[in-house]
């Protein structure tokens, strides 16, 4: 290629790796290399251009997996720019995992709507449970004011600057107070936006027709905000997102430029917040010392609210009844996370109880907490592992300080998310010795082989588009497809063996062949180590995999049942569909005997049977789990000391009555009014 600086230069056709198309993530990369050339670059595929410069105009292009693109470049340096530009392309833009910010995958609790039975009480989805006592207040995103008309063109341009470097300072705030989260990703993503060129020139334009700065900025960025909304494809959810950044991000700039407004927020002591949505800079500004719980009337138990709900241990709701939104400000109310319901106008007699019960709550959270390293076992004297569900050895300690009897899923994804290649056999198994020497050699470690796939990309693994990714390459069948990769993981794993009681398990196993498969391969790596006794086991996430458990008892050492994929396969319920959210019940009859042909079929050939999904961490659930044979709960850190505090309450006689009961039921509804019934009489 010449380049003359009159001539457009056109580079290779790039097929687009990323799973997720060009969003937020690789197109702020893409952008952020382009503006290092001087050149005007453009990314086209088909009839559409756009500015390589523009974020907003990267992702509004709507690129999916697949999709074949160029780089046209016109200018002094175009030749370099199409040439770092298309190698950046064809490498996935560093895509990582974690621009996938909602986590449908990784939640581990069940779905809980309530059932509101007098007109004061206001039903919604259980996003992190608890009880809270507290005063509305409304948060609204106030409905500016803002004028059409400004100043001269050269005023409003400043006032515009001024507005843009103010937003960038409070965001750069922001982002030091809560450190390191994903919150704060979202925020630099927000920073980057600030700088767009395409948003900021579709607002000088306004300006330059004599609109206000306000009155321009706001038509520019709801312009981007909905263009990306209204795309079609396959990550619609991640692009609606993404138009909420934008408004996130335009509102921020246009509470500089309307007189009056307070873009800033103090919360009162004490408060119980009502929002139809709260985006990430609304919930990194709030002062979380004095918030009791949330309630939003949209998202869905995974959403990014209940999320965080849960990081900050109180009660919320989300999709909660719309007339929530008209409780007065400062009203005394009683928010009830665990059952799904807001008291919006509460006797004294209910705040009296429920402060009562959050007294006695607190107490018992430090009881059980005392106890916690006690074995748990029933009255009957039947010991049932309590295990942690964890991320990495930070997360083990937290287990074993929390009292957990070893680690029941070891969710190895985490050492491979977030980068922009695979974590070597060396950091890998670093990864796995720090987790077993915080358990020591006498507690378990399952660990769970990569379990990615479909709706989880990993820039450095792409997987064709697929049309149903819970349904395509997944789980097991990936570390299958890609056994070189599969290999490097298992003899990092097989590194630490004798650290703790090594477990290996393969997740989303539906074939038997699927499991000789692994299992073969996982021989000839133990061939070549030195890893003695590894029991070798699945996750039972797949119906085919319930169904015939006995002929996988035979060749597998142990289950692990996961309810989370369990219940979304045998409902065929999408796990992070809001509007299923309450229906994609594990409690539905046809789960649990799903969970009983599990047993079942373990037991014939003496293996034991393991929970890791929610399900394993619900009271509710728990006496029927172990009534059906489960002799193992891997439950979230936190939820420890409470389920092993429950089972020493248990006997197995009462246990396996319940369950016979219950599985013989036709609905959920049915499951969970007897099993309420039976919670109520195990109360301290
Ligand atoms: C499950 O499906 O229940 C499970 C434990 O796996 P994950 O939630 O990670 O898919
Ligand atoms: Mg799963």
């Amino acid at each position: 290629m010449n380049s003359t600086e009159e001539q457009v230069l056109i580079g290779a056709a790039v097929v687009i790796p990323n799973l997720a198309g060009l969003h937020a993530r690789p197109a702020s990369m893409l952008a952020a290399q382009a503006k290092k050339f001087a050149s005007t670059i453009r990314i086209v595929r088909n009839a559409d251009a756009v500015n390589a410069k523009s974020i907003v105009a990267i992702m509004g292009l709507g690129s999916q997996c697949g999709d074949s693109i160029n780089v046209q470049a016109i200018g002094a340096d175009a030749v370099e720019a199409i040439h770092v530009l298309t190698a950046l392309l064809a490498s996935g833009c560093g895509e990582s995992q974690t621009d996938q910010s909602t986590e449908p995958h990784h939640v581990d609790s069940p779905v809980t709507r309530g059932i509101a039975t007098a007109p004061h009480q206001i039903a919604g989805v259980s996003a992190s449970s608890g009880l809270a006592v507290g005063r509305i207040v409304q948060f609204r995103h106030a409905a500016m004011e803002v004028p059409e008309h400004g100043g001269t063109p050269a005023l409003e341009r400043l006032r515009f600057n001024a507005a843009l470097l103010e937003a960038g300072v409070q965001i750069d705030t922001l982002m030091v107070e809560i450190g390191d989260t994903a919150e704060s990703k979202i925020l630099k993503a927000h920073q980057e936006l600030l700088g767009d060129p395409d948003l900021l020139k579709l607002a000088a334009e306004g300006i330059q027709q004599r609109k206000s700065a306000g009155f321009a900025w706001r038509a520019a960025f709801l312009q981007y905000a909905s263009r990306l909304e209204a795309l079609e494809g396959n990550h619609n959810a991640l692009l609606r997102e993404r138009g909420n950044d934008i408004r996130d991000v335009g509102r921020r700039v246009l509470g500089q430029l309307v007189e009056g407004s307070h873009p800033s927020f103090e919360l009162p002591e004490g408060a119980i917040l009502i929002a139809s949505e709260l985006t990430p800079s609304d919930t990194a500004s709030f002062d979380r010392s004095k918030l009791l719980g949330f309630c939003t009337t949209t998202g869905g138990p995974t959403s990014h609210v209940a999320i965080l709900a849960k990081s900050f241990g109180i009660p919320a709701l989300c999709s909660i009844d719309e007339s929530a939104l008209n409780l007065a400000e400062g009203t005394l109310v009683v928010l009830d996370g665990t059952g799904g319901l807001l008291n919006g106008q509460p006797t004294i007699a209910d705040i009296e109880q429920a402060q009562a019960r959050i007294v006695e709550l607190n107490a018992k959270n430090q009881q059980d907490r005392l106890n916690a390293n006690a074995l748990a076992l029933t009255r009957d004297g039947h010991r049932i592992e309590v295990v942690a569900n964890v991320r990495n050895a930070q997360e083990t300690m937290e287990g074993v300080a929390n009292g957990a009897d070893g680690v029941g899923l070891l969710r190895s994804e985490f050492l491979f998310d977030d980068r922009d290649s695979a974590p070597t056999e060396e950091e890998q198994a670093t990864v796995y010795a720090a987790v077993a020497n915080a358990l020591g050699p006498d507690r378990p470690l399952v660990v769970r082989t990569l379990d990615v796939g479909g709706d989880k990309p990993l820039s450095y693994l792409p997987i064709p588009k697929e049309e149903n990714p819970f349904l395509g390459l997944r789980g097991v069948r990936v570390s299958l497809d890609q056994p070189a990769f599969f290999r490097t993981q298992l003899r990092a794993i097989l590194r630490c063996a004798g650290l703790a009681k090594l477990h290996i398990m393969f997740p989303m196993i539906a074939t038997l062949e699927e499991l000789r498969q692994a299992k073969s391969i996982l021989a000839e790596e133990r061939s070549t180590s030195n890893a003695a006794d590894v029991q070798v086991g699945m996750m039972i996430e797949v119906p085919s995999a319930a169904v015939l458990a006995e002929q996988f008892a035979r060749e597998a050492d142990f289950f692990s049942i996961g309810t989370n994929d369990l219940t979304q396969y045998t409902l065929a319920m999408d796990r992070g569909h809001p509007k299923l959210a309450q229906k994609a019940d594990g409690l539905h009859p046809a789960v649990l005997k799903m969970i009983a042909l599990t047993c079942d079929g373990a037991h014939k050939h003496g293996k034991w049977v393991g929970v890791c999904g929610g399900l394993a961490s619900d009271a509710l659930a728990i006496p029927v789990l172990i009534g059906l044979g489960v002799v193992e709960l891997s439950v979230s850190v936190p939820a420890v000391p409470a389920v092993k505090s429950l089972i020493q309450r248990l006997s197995i006689l009462e246990c396996e009555m319940l369950a016979q009961e219950v599985i013989q039921m036709g609905t959920a509804t049915e499951v969970r009014a007897r099993l309420t019934a039976f919670a109520s009489t195990k109360e301290e």
